[in-house]
């Protein structure tokens, strides 16, 4: 009797436990799956906000180096010996400039870009042409380049420019024709309009 009374007090305490232990462990698995689904769910949210404002903070960032480059094309264009207009160009890559140009005669002529009667003479070279024909005469290569020019480009250089492997034009003067502009487009090649370039904001 005593032996069937122990079994009979045995068996439901250890049900008891067994049921006790299955609600605690139903517990710690949806504590640890709640835990788990909104971690994942703000650090979700965290990475996307994380990656917009590092996505702006590039394009700020971005923005402000064109800046800095046109101006850096502006100074160079000074170089220029021509009066009726001053064009400078760099060709940026990978953060390098390794080029520029502004616009002249070619090499071994004399430094006078106009001719009598003030109109430019036809063998002056584009502050673009310079530049890229520097770059051909260099170990660098446009490939993949950006180029910084004060004056967009006229057709005869966005030729050049296409051909040279540019992927990138920012210019600050809008140039009356805009069929440069339009080849450039044309032909995929991005072309940014940056109108005050002295702004640093
Ligand atoms: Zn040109």
């Amino acid at each position: 009797m005593c032996y069937n009374t122990e079994l009979y007090k045995v068996t439901p305490n250890y049900l008891a436990v067994q049921i006790n232990f299955n609600i605690f462990t139903k517990r710690v698995i949806f504590t640890v799956c709640y835990t788990v689904f909104t971690k994942l769910f703000v650090t979700l949210r965290r990475s996307k906000i994380l990656t917009l404002i590092l996505n702006m903070e590039q394009i700020h960032k971005q923005a402000l180096l064109d800046r800095r480059y046109l101006r850096m094309a502006r100074i160079w264009s000074e170089n220029s010996y021509c009066v009726r207009r001053k064009v400078g160009a760099i060709i940026v890559k990978d953060g390098m400039i390794i080029s520029d140009g502004y616009n002249g005669t070619p090499s071994g002529f004399e430094n006078v870009c106009e001719d009598d009667d003030g109109h430019t003479k036809p063998y002056v070279l584009h502050a673009e042409a310079n530049a890229i024909t520097k770059v051909a005469r260099s170990n660098n290569s446009s490939d993949g380049a950006t180029l910084y020019v004060t004056a967009s480009p006229c057709v005869e250089c966005a030729k050049l420019i296409i051909q040279s492997g540019i992927r990138r034009v920012v210019f600050n003067e809008l140039y009356r024709i805009c069929d440069g502009i339009d080849l450039l487009n044309r032909a995929g090649v991005e072309c940014v309009h940056i109108e005050d370039i002295e702004s640093n904001i």
